[in-house]
């Protein structure tokens, strides 16, 4: 028969260390103080709407988004996917996004598996611009009552975008024009806590513009598990009947939520340390002759050196730091958590001797 231990296995030790892992904020480890946080949750059965811990972090963020309603659920996927799905109700029905849209790129095709809609990505730089803007998504907007078409009742942008912040201008120019046009609109800001640190436009102004916003807490945030949905609070209990439909209906919750707190107060406010490092690590390559291919705003640094991304991602392999490959030119280092400043410095010297190293092999040619 099982036995509970006698003594609880303390103290607890769950982070490697040592090695710097640069290919995701996803792979952050909750820390000891984090799970001695969650050790001392108090809990209840959520789907009763009886976690305490729960209910506090949901009135926590709606404080901190002043939508009126908020749903802790299992990942930024399963928001994304739950608001799709709470907005759109009548086919035939179309989604209008960036083309990069992690909604539309990487949730396994769940919006039209969902939903029934067909998503209608855009390329903003057809349309001279970097991210969404009214000019690019006005053109793309299903509008009329042709029976061929499916109308469009839902626009998504996503901020920040690969590490980039969308300019407050473009998210007040395209939510504006889908209200005028009676279309709905939701943010996959997964990592909106990064664009809020960057610009110091607060979450509540950027939540502000959109019927829904998804926010990640397993990210930056440092979170095991979870992220946030907000909206009003009709969407909020719909959302809440699909998530039971989908077995995201969890009980005792709150040793997550627990989690969620605690990095609300500890590391969300160390985001501008990611920041600082992501910017010296991108001033650091960049000085060294490394391309970057797109601006470093917040945690990511997205570079393409003048040999092959495989060369530069093995070799900073034999020194312990993984990154991850855009394609066969282009790098992506993410900052995060558990990512130090000797990290960074470390990069940077195995990068200088890599350049030294293919120079001379440039000279003895
Ligand atoms: C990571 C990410 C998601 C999905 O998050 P999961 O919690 O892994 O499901 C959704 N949107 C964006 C923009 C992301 O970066």
């Amino acid at each position: 028969m099982y036995q509970q231990p006698s003594s609880p296995p303390l103290p607890i030790k769950g982070n490697v260390g040592g090695v710097g892992d640069f290919r995701s904020d996803t792979v952050t480890q909750p820390t000891d103080a984090m799970r001695q946080a969650m050790l001392a949750a108090p809990v209840g059965d959520d789907v009763y709407g009886e976690d305490p811990t729960v209910l506090a972090l949901q009135a926590r963020m709606i404080e901190l988004t002043g939508h009126p309603a908020a749903l802790f659920v299992a990942s930024a996927t399963m928001s994304n996917q739950l608001a799709a799905r709470s907005h759109l109700t009548q086919p035939p029905h179309s989604v209008v996004c960036d083309h990069r849209a992690h909604m539309h790129t990487y949730e396994a095709g769940g919006v039209s598996f969902f939903t029934g809609a067909s998503i209608i990505p855009v390329d903003p730089e057809r349309y001279g611009a970097r991210h969404l803007t009214a000019k690019a998504v006005g053109p793309n907007l299903c509008l009329d009552d042709d029976v061929h078409h499916a109308p469009t009742r839902l626009v998504c942008m996503e901020n920040t975008m690969n590490g980039q912040v969308v300019p407050i201008e473009n998210i007040r120019d395209v939510t504006r024009l889908a209200r005028e046009n009676g279309i709905a609109t939701h943010l996959d800001g997964a990592r909106l806590w990064n664009a809020s640190t960057a610009t110091g436009i607060s979450l509540k102004e950027y939540c502000s513009h959109y019927d829904s916003v998804t926010l990640c807490l397993s990210k930056g945030l440092g979170c095991p598990v979870g992220s946030i949905l907000v909206g009003s609070k009709q969407f909020i209990k719909k959302a809440t009947h699909f998530r039971k439909m989908f077995g995201g209906g969890w009980r005792q919750a709150g040793i997550l939520a627990a989690a969620a707190h605690y990095a609300l107060d500890h590391n969300f406010p160390n985001l501008p340390n990611d920041h600082a490092n992501a910017a010296f690590l991108a001033h650091g390559l960049a000085s060294l002759g490394l391309e970057l291919t797109r601006p470093a705003d917040t945690n990511m640094v997205w570079v393409r050196a003048p040999f092959p991304a495989s060369t530069l991602s093995n070799r900073l392999a034999e020194h312990g730091i993984t990154v991850f490959s855009g394609d066969a030119t282009e790098l992506r280092f993410v900052v995060h958590l558990q990512i130090t400043r000797e990290h960074c410095e470390k990069v940077i010297d195995v990068v200088r001797d890599l350049v030294r190293t293919s120079e001379g092999v440039e000279k003895s040619r």
